[in-house]
């Protein structure tokens, strides 16, 4: 991992995230240069597994359009199944951890100056890319590239959990003071780790798992 993009994102105050950062796609007229990047997103999508709702959700485009650029991309058709719902499966392993508070801060970096669909891709892709040492050559290797894997399983946190936890993740509080999202991004405070990991508001700690261990 490069401890470069953490650094840079490393302050509580790059890790402010808005609410409702991925609101459903405003139905605009785009151009024709916006319609060519947005099917540039769509093919890096697929190519990194996220499934064909996902990128519905993302888009705005014809779910039944996005299921055949699914297949004439993949050369199969999207994977299905139960849509992400629970929070603390993120908070479960030290590496979910570390790879959800990655991908979170680098979507909210990209989100500065990109629409929602092309802020996740990036986010997304560079997580693929950080994270290729992890996986085993063959997963990717005829694909040309560690964030294009086989499936969706061969990433710790698959395309549909890191769009999951991107739209749910906010550090914006409630009137009661509350946070609005239990999670919470935190910084190891232990001497010259500074890493940064998912947590809770309320769990006890003020180091990584790393350093905890
Ligand atoms: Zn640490």
């Amino acid at each position: 991992m490069s401890p470069g993009l953490l650094n840079d994102a490393n302050t509580a105050q790059a890790a402010k995230v808005p609410g409702d950062s991925l609101r459903s796609p405003k139905k605009l007229k785009r151009t024709k240069t916006e319609l060519a990047a947005m099917y540039q997103c769509v093919r890096l999508m697929v190519q990194m597994n996220a499934r064909a709702c996902v990128i519905t959700q993302l888009t705005g485009l014809p779910s039944l359009e996005v299921r055949d650029l699914w297949q004439q991309i993949a050369g199969r058709s999207s994977p299905s199944g139960q849509q992400p719902n629970d929070l603390n499966w993120y908070l479960k392993t030290p590496t979910r951890r570390y790879h959800s508070a990655l991908i979170v801060q680098l979507y909210v970096r990209a989100l500065r100056t990109m629409p929602e669909y092309a802020a996740l891709t990036h986010a997304y892709y560079h997580y693929g890319r950080i994270t290729g040492s992890m996986v085993s050559r063959g997963v990717w290797q005829e694909r040309g590239d560690p964030a294009f894997r086989a499936s969706e399983k061969d990433y710790e946190i698959s395309f549909a959990r890191a769009h999951f936890i991107c739209k749910s993740y906010s550090d914006e509080l409630l009137s009661t003071g509350q946070r609005k999202c239990t999670l919470k991004i935190k910084r190891c405070q232990k001497g010259e780790c500074g890493g940064m990991y998912m947590s809770t508001e309320n769990e006890a700690g003020r180091y990584c798992p790393l350093c905890t261990g």
